[in-house]
């Protein structure tokens, strides 16, 4: 089975400079169409159910926005496995 992963973007700590988006293989990343706080539209996942945990977002991300959990369990149900990359959030 493939790897499945969350990813919990904070949306008042990013910039919006979108190398997470860039650096995502599966496309899982957007421009939020809500800005936060300081007026920054940022990044949001939009398609999670296809993400694979590689951590390729949160390695680009300059300011440590993005946590990544791995996920186990069917589809549905899944619980988290572990952390893969870990942000400010924790
Ligand atoms: S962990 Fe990988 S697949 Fe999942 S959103 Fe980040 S870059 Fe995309
Ligand atoms: S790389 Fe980080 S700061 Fe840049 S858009 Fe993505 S989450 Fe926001």
């Amino acid at each position: 089975m493939a790897r499945r992963g969350r990813v919990v973007i904070d949306r008042e700590l990013c910039k919006g400079c979108f190398l997470c988006i860039r650096a995502c293989p599966l496309k899982i990343l957007e421009e939020d169409s809500q800005p936060n706080s300081t007026g920054t539209y940022p990044s949001k996942a939009v398609y999670m159910e296809k993400c694979i945990a590689c951590g390729n977002c949160y390695e680009v991300c300059p300011d440590v926005c993005i946590n990544i959990y791995e996920l186990t369990g069917a589809e549905g149900s899944a619980g988290v496995a572990g952390v893969i990359s870990a942000g400010r959030g924790l």
